[in-house]
């Protein structure tokens, strides 16, 4: 394991805002030559017991995974949990608590648009949403592209659905010491995702990596499809700064909207710790 280098540790499948089961991610993972992997649904872990058969059935060792939705300095951050155990009663308990409040919110999303003329989004997008207890932005996106408002969710995601645009409704989601405090009462390690897409300035970013160490957070992602390949070296430092382990993972969700695949991304920058060293224990091995 220590000569590992093709691990995809944060993917979506149709338990949250992914569009394939857990499984068929999987095949498309082993496939694609991932050599450790992860399911790493929002606020959900209702799949990884799926996920987890499928890998070890296609001979690839498995972490247990989440990507829990935080609120900090009133920005969405999105914080990965890593090597959980999935019976654990706070983590559970946790991140019900935390999607309880996404049916709402989509709704409001929907009547904001409604006044703006476009009418049905919350019906249209559960609809598509294969779990009605994780309705996300991603479906609300889906549907705006099925009636033809746009091209893409790409498209979407610049013209709705995001603050100052119509059908953005702020919400207030976990505490970063909460969402850290699950996955390690758990057993897991917590893992910044995609550190780049906050825009936060360097002193809020500092805030953020040193908070998030405070409360036992222990790894960062450097290496991920959410990043700009000249934003893995930013990060890279960063997580020697922080004396945080580095994560890599694609952040796949579909095969039409993704453009990173499973285990397509650069390899980890070779002088740093990767996640799976710590997380060596926690790793499920085919029999
Ligand atoms: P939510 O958790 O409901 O706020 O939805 C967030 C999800 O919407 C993300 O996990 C992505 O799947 C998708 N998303 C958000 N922003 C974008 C974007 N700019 N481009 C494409 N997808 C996005
Ligand atoms: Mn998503
Ligand atoms: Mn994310
Ligand atoms: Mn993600």
């Amino acid at each position: 394991m220590k000569n590992l280098k093709n691990a995809d540790l944060h993917c979506h499948s149709l338990v949250s805002d992914g569009t394939l089961s857990p499984s068929q991610v999987a095949s498309r993972a082993h496939t694609n030559g991932v050599q450790l992997w992860s399911l790493t649904d929002h606020d959900e872990i209702s799949g990884q017991q799926e996920a987890q058969a499928a890998s070890l059935a296609l001979g690839m060792p498995y972490l247990t995974g989440v990507e829990i939705s935080v609120t900090f300095l009133h920005q969405t951050v999105h914080i990965v949990g890593l090597g959980f155990d999935p019976d654990n009663h706070v983590l559970q308990q946790g991140l019900a608590q935390t999607r309880g409040g996404r049916a709402k919110r989509a709704q409001a999303m929907a009547l904001d648009l409604e006044k703006k003329g476009i009418q049905g989004v919350y019906e249209g997008a559960l609809g598509l949403a294969e779990n009605p207890d994780l309705i996300s932005r991603a479906h609300l996106a889906r549907y705006l592209v099925q009636i033809g408002l746009c091209k893409t969710t790409q498209e979407v995601f610049r013209r709705y659905l995001v603050e100052g645009k119509p059908g953005f409704v702020p919400h207030q989601w976990a505490s970063l010491q909460d969402a850290v405090g699950w996955i390690r009462a758990a057993g897991g390690m917590a893992v910044i995702a995609h550190p780049a897409r906050y825009g936060f300035n360097a002193t809020e970013e500092d805030a953020l990596f040193s908070e998030f160490k405070r409360h036992g957070g222990q790894g960062v992602e450097v290496v991920t499809g959410s990043h700009h390949p000249s934003e893995y070296s930013t990060y890279a430092a960063k997580a020697k700064a922080y004396d945080l382990y580095a994560s890599r993972g694609s952040d796949f969700h579909s095969p039409e909207e993704s453009a990173t695949d499973l285990g397509q991304l650069d390899y980890l920058p070779p002088d740093l710790e990767p996640v799976w060293w710590a997380l060596q224990p926690r790793i499920q091995h085919p029999h």
